[in-house]
């Protein structure tokens, strides 16, 4: 991984698809993504995007164009931009004649998930364009990065469209020695919230995704993480525990271990017991949701489907109910629940780990 950032290997993506629609409308995110390139500088250990199609089944491309001889290994040290995709988003727009519009994705377009559309100026200056060419044509952008200090370079635009643009980061933990481990090039926690600070001080709509929380992370950690979001004033902080699945996570312990985070590390690996993961994920959710009541912060929860198996039925009722609960913000002109969620079910936190 590139200490760096010149050591990271550029060039250009020969990706012909410019609008792909996107199954991220069951987390309520979007409907479209836009991605302004292929690979990310931010290298995150838990990345599930190198074993996306989009990645995995172009290894002669990748080495074409960048030496790439292992996609998931080298990851976060070769990027492929678009230069040339807001010109082409135009005219496939000035095209286009139907709009896919689900009532949890609202026809968003996501910019971009399968990686960070603000991680340099190259990616940033797609990004403008894109937004600028999405909000002339009347269509809302979802804008997801861990770098919002770099995306104020563009408040002008994100200004100029008003209602059409949200801009969101990642923001798993405050602990910057922790993250750091397994998001090795991202900028630290504290920026991330200070560049959502500026951007909502600004008249631009935030949001939060606080994804994947840790396993070292307790309750009184999550409500002093969600006490410094409050100073966002997101719409919505979206919220997901981590799922130990795929050869990604062995990575990211293996990160957590070499960065001298050995409690996490361990921690890690005791979610690859399925018991673990469980109590670990239902009292992250139900922490989570206690505390977005406790001080009144619009939370939204991810439960993963696979943790719905091991639930009891109390629980798995709790669960499914949101994972079809309508996000709370009303970006998009989205139709926000008019009922309050059944309480979670009381049960104990089995381990005590709080
Ligand atoms: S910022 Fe997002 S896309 Fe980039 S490496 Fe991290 S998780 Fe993957």
């Amino acid at each position: 991984m590139p200490n760096d950032p010149s050591d990271v290997r550029t060039g250009e993506d020969p990706t012909e698809a410019v609008l792909s629609e996107s199954g991220l409308n069951s987390k309520h995110l979007c409907d479209y993504v836009i991605n302004v390139a292929t690979g990310c500088r931010h290298g995150c250990k838990f990345c599930y995007v190198p074993t996306m199609p989009s990645v995995r089944t172009r290894p002669e491309m990748l080495k074409d164009r960048a030496d790439v001889d292992d996609a998931q290994q080298e990851w976060g040290s070769y990027v492929l931009y678009r230069d040339d995709l807001p010109d082409r988003l135009d005219s496939h727009l000035n095209r286009k004649r139907t709009w896919k519009r689900t009532s949890k994705g609202c026809g968003i377009v996501g910019i971009s998930f399968a990686t960070d559309c603000y991680m340099d100026g190259r990616a940033g200056k797609i990004t403008r364009e894109v937004v600028d060419v999405l909000s002339d044509h009347e269509r809302y952008a979802r804008i997801l990065t861990r770098n919002p200090i770099l995306s104020l370079q563009d408040l002008d635009v994100f200004k100029g469209a008003g209602q059409y643009v949200t801009v969101g980061s990642s923001i798993p933990s405050m602990d910057a020695e922790e993250v750091g481990a397994i998001e090795p090039q991202a900028p630290a926690p504290e920026h991330r919230v200070r560049g959502l600070e500026e951007l909502n001080e600004a008249g631009v709509q935030t949001f939060v995704s606080m994804s994947p929380t840790y396993p070292t992370q307790s309750k009184e950690d999550l409500r002093a993480q969600l006490m410094e979001i409050a100073e966002c004033d997101p719409s919505v902080v979206f919220h997901e525990p981590i799922n130990p699945r795929g050869a990604n996570f062995k990575m990211t312990v293996d990160a957590a271990r070499s960065a001298d985070q050995t409690r996490l590390a361990d921690e890690l690996e005791r979610l690859q017991k399925r018991d673990r993961w469980v109590e670990y994920s239902l009292n992250h959710l139900r922490w989570m949701q206690e505390l977005g009541d406790e001080l009144d912060m619009p939370v939204h929860l991810w439960p993963d489907k696979q943790l719905l198996k091991y639930a009891d039925p109390a629980e798995r009722e709790w669960l499914e109910g949101w994972r079809e609960r309508q996000s709370p913000e009303d970006f998009a002109n989205r139709d926000t629940p008019s009922t309050p969620m059944p309480d979670h079910p009381g049960t104990a936190n089995a381990a005590g780990v709080e």
